[in-house]
């Protein structure tokens, strides 16, 4: 071989190698544990390893390197043109066989082999970076208007009036078809894509990104362009979020995380009128009505307490479906409610405020909590209503029933909490605030008729100042306060 034919080969053969490099690019196998909160579901698995200056990318090792490729460009590509810092997300992508579902925590996004273009990959990718609790129909008109500068598949995104009015929440989108049909979907999609299309344009790029990592802003400016539309509809505040395997899906709030389990159901629902059929898993409306209620019902209790801090990094587990009958529970360690009734909702949550800033129990620990779960418990309330009205002809009964004839109209514990309670401690004869949850209750409502709400949360919870007399003294004045009031009921012994 000559001189010149040789380095004509070599140059051939480094091109080839460096071609053969740029596109074969080196993976490392690493162990990946994969974990669903509160450990409903996890694995553990031997991926493919690589990095690039966007991202970290873990592969299934049954992944092809053409399809591996293809991801990386894409999401590469997509993450370049954001301005997000020094933030390196972390993809982790499965083959279909093994999770078949997506799941975002801490700009880690777990999904499976998908195509890349699509505005729903591509909006897990910007949730990823922007979080997980952003508003999501703006990031999926985000996402519509980046697929369409590509010249890939993009929803339309004109404002048209949909046909149920929920689909302007816009909840829709990251819902199954269980909540709604694939025309409501397509409807909240293309609403969506439309908002986005008409704030860019309006207020330009540099004022939309604002919108991404503030979903309180995105919800303002959503409502101010249904008003331009001639549409008076103010957008649910709760935001949801995909729940992985073992989740249909999560609610983001500032009060704390709620994940319900896929099978999760109500063990009280034969017991409480306000539980439909498929509750939480079908129908938006109901959905939407219980953790707009809930929410606003835990904001209240913060303001009632008052006190000086509170952890909101509050897990609130709805757990996979048991068989047997169980009882929801705070469990202070983890910071987290397992509910197994949605009517305890607010029992466990006013321990989960309180119980942090205790170790006590008996009545300041249980007769609080029922005390004054009282105050604000719709879906609770509503049970206690349907079991008391239907109140057994026994003798142990007998004081509920001379109750509903003195007040001479169905009973409603939002208002006749008080006196039942009272009216059962005396029928049973009980005096110690420590016998059980009632005793407790009516000792402490005892406690807020003399010295008012803030002096008893501040005496048992707060920094405020004791109460004015020993627990012995009060408990004798509670004791005679519930013999003088209520003698015209029966006792039973
Ligand atoms: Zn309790």
């Amino acid at each position: 071989m000559n001189h010149k034919i040789f380095l004509f080969f070599l140059s051939v053969m480094l091109l080839l190698t460096f071609c053969a490099c740029s596109t074969n690019r080196s993976y490392v196998s690493t162990d990946v544990t994969y974990s669903e909160p509160t450990a409903q579901y996890g694995f553990r698995l031997n991926m493919d390893f690589t990095e690039t200056e966007h991202a970290k990318y873990y592969f299934e090792p049954t992944i092809e390197n053409k399809e591996r490729s293809k991801c990386i460009e894409i999401t590469d590509d997509l993450l370049s043109s954001q301005s997000i810092d020094d933030l390196v997300p972390e993809i982790y992508i499965f083959s279909r066989e093994r999770y078949d579902y997506q799941y975002i925590s801490d700009q880690k996004l777990y999904t499976s082999i998908q195509d890349w273009t699509s505005v729903e990959y591509i909006t897990n990718v910007l949730l990823t970076v922007y979080g997980e609790r952003s508003h999501y129909g703006t990031i999926f008109g985000y996402g519509n208007t980046i697929a369409k500068n590509q010249k890939w598949d993009a929803y339309d995104g004109k404002f048209s009036k949909p046909a149920a009015e929920d689909i302007f929440d816009l909840s829709y989108l990251c819902f199954d078809r269980a909540f709604a049909s694939p025309d409501d979907i397509t409807a909240a999609k293309e609403l969506a894509c439309a908002f986005v299309e008409s704030y860019n344009k309006q207020y330009g790029e540099q004022a939309f990104m604002q919108l991404l990592s503030s979903p309180e802003k995105a919800l303002e400016a959503l409502s101010a362009y249904y008003a331009e539309n001639g549409i008076t509809y103010t957008p649910s505040a709760v935001q949801y979020g995909c729940g992985g395997k073992s989740y249909d899906y999560l609610v983001y709030s500032d009060y704390g995380t709620f994940y319900i389990a896929k099978d999760w159901v109500d063990l009280h629902a034969d017991l409480n009128p306000l539980i439909t059929d498929g509750f939480l898993h079908t129908d938006y409306a109901d959905t939407k009505a219980f953790f707009e209620t809930n929410l606003k019902q835990m904001k209240q209790y913060q303001d009632l307490f008052a006190l000086d801090h509170y952890n909101n990094d509050l897990e609130i587990v709805f757990p996979k479906s048991i068989s047997t009958s169980n009882n929801s529970y705070y469990h202070g360690i983890d910071h987290r409610i397992y509910l197994y009734h949605i009517d305890s909702l607010m029992h466990e949550y006013i321990h989960s405020l309180t119980v942090m800033n205790s170790t006590m129990s008996g009545w300041k620990t249980e007769g609080f909590a029922r005390y004054f779960s009282y105050y604000y418990d719709l879906y609770g309330i509503a049970m206690l209503n349907q079991d008391y009205n239907n109140t057994p002809n026994i003798p142990e009964l007998q004081h509920i029933h001379e109750y509903s004839a003195n007040i001479n109209r169905p009973i409603d514990m939002a208002k006749d909490y008080s006196e039942l309670e009272n009216i059962v401690v005396y029928s049973r004869s009980w005096t110690s605030p420590d016998e059980n949850y009632i005793t407790g209750s009516s000792f402490v409502q005892y406690l807020v008729k003399q010295y008012g709400e803030k002096a008893v949360v501040n005496s048992i919870y707060g920094n405020g100042n004791p109460l004015p007399k020993t627990y012995k003294e009060l408990v004798h004045e509670w004791n005679d306060y519930i013999e003088t009031n209520y003698q015209n009921y029966s006792k039973y012994k």
